[in-house]
């Protein structure tokens, strides 16, 4: 027993309800458990029981041991003055917490549902329900995924909230940043995006009908121009670079920030950047139709883009294979874009207008697109729980960082449910 496990229990009522005493013998009943208080003061607010035929609201401190009272000082605190109960799963000391009355739980909690708990705690396995969560109903599991997604959604976008407003509210901005870190994809996010920082967005823009240009400016800006070039490519990229940089006065990011170690040559910064100043190049408003478009057979098209000619023979400048192949961006990668970037930012700009119906639109499209393919994914589908969709594979990539990986197993649907099950058996 442990504090959080005796707190979940008296949360979810998971003791014996009936024919509760005080120690100084009066039936009690719970009517009301209370709220769950994670800051400072008594473990439960407004709780409501009853005690003989007198009906209280009010606070609840639990404790393991009766004595924890006096370890944790709270004989001092006028915080605990006025408890309607004094919850303990030992009553060690009796009367520490003087006028309060107290209930002992100990013989009141199944000894199965304390087994059920350290099963999930000692679990070896990186899932520490598995083979467990088979018993939970599909539609618990599916709305703790909606509610998963929700709470990826909120973390996320408060960062964007953030970025927004220091680009004063320019939504085609928020779209060139999110856009430049999701063409780094995991590795490369962050050059990515301090890259596209560096560059006002007007500048490429400018320069859209001219894809050298923008190459120019993205390669520049990258760090990745300032060498001795054999080929003709680069030293064009390069002699456009420092016309352009003098004449915007820009500062390029370090060239060390970009990886390449242990990636696909496909997936290299250099083809990334390419593709990414094609995307510039092909869009006109490209913010405009990715707000208003929410099928991902409309959305596709709008991202299917192929590094300049060069590239089909390179992977970085000035090294070139003998088997040409054009590097189109490819189906997987403008999935993850609808799912990283598009989805993400429509959600946001419905909420800020406060249209509910394209909020649920941008949650349509993710539902749309397959579900990803990583390792955490593959993870649950080795223990039975296969998502349907994106939607449901960036809710199983939230339950797993944030709750599995942390044994969070008290805070989940699925893991109340897993320890709730036998209790419900037996009663
Ligand atoms: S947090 Fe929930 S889903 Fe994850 S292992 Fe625990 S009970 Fe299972």
């Amino acid at each position: 027993m442990n504090e959080a496990l005796f707190q979940f229990i008296w949360q979810y009522s998971l003791y014996r309800v009936t024919g509760l005493h005080t120690v100084e013998g009066e039936p009690l009943t719970v009517i009301h458990s209370g709220r769950l208080n994670k800051d400072a003061g008594p473990d439960f607010l407004e709780a409501k029981i009853k005690i003989g035929t007198t009906t209280l609201v009010g606070n609840v401190e639990m404790h393991i041991k009766s004595s924890d009272w006096l370890k944790h000082g709270h004989q001092n605190d006028p915080a605990y003055k006025n408890l309607i109960l004094h919850v303990v799963y030992e009553n060690d000391v009796p009367d520490v917490a003087k006028n309060t009355p107290v209930l002992v739980l100990k013989d009141s909690i199944p000894a199965h549902l304390i087994s059920k708990y350290a099963v999930l705690m000692h679990a070896p396995q990186k899932l520490p329900c598995a083979g467990q969560h088979s018993g939970v109903k599909e539609i618990t599991k599916e709305a703790w995924l909606s509610r998963m997604l929700a709470e990826r959604w909120e973390q996320k976008l408060a960062d964007w909230n953030v970025m927004l407003e220091n680009s004063t509210e320019d939504w085609r901005n928020l779209l060139y940043w999110r856009m430049a870190a999701n063409f780094g994809f995991k590795t490369n996010a962050t050059p990515f995006l301090l890259l596209a920082q560096s560059l006002p967005l007007n500048l490429p823009v400018k320069q859209r009908e001219n894809l050298t240009q923008i190459e120019a400016l993205l390669f520049g800006q990258a760090g990745m121009l300032d060498e001795d070039f054999e080929d003709d490519y680069p030293r064009e990229l390069q002699k456009e670079y420092d016309y352009l940089k003098k004449k915007y006065n820009l500062r390029p990011i370090p060239k060390h920030l970009w990886k390449f170690l242990r990636m696909r040559p496909a997936n290299f910064p250099t083809i990334r950047i390419a593709q990414f100043a094609a995307l510039i190049h092909k869009s006109i408003h490209l913010f405009s139709q990715i707000i208003e478009t929410h099928s991902v057979k409309e959305i596709e098209p709008l991202l299917d883009v192929t590094a300049s000619s060069y590239w089909d023979t390179h992977f970085q400048f000035d090294v070139a294979q003998t088997r040409a192949t054009p590097k189109s961006l490819g189906k997987t990668s403008i999935e993850n874009i609808i799912i990283n970037t598009i989805a993400p930012i429509q959600f946001l700009y419905a909420a800020r207008q406060d249209t509910h119906a394209l909020q649920e639109k941008s949650l349509q499209l993710l539902e749309a697109v397959p579900a990803e393919k990583n390792n955490i994914t593959a993870l649950w589908e080795d223990h039975g729980w296969k998502a349907k969709s994106a939607a449901q594979s960036q809710a199983l990539i939230q339950l797993y960082n944030n709750y599995c990986s942390q044994k969070r197993c008290l805070e989940c649907t699925v893991g109340l449910n897993i320890i709730r099950q036998p209790a419900i058996q037996a009663s």
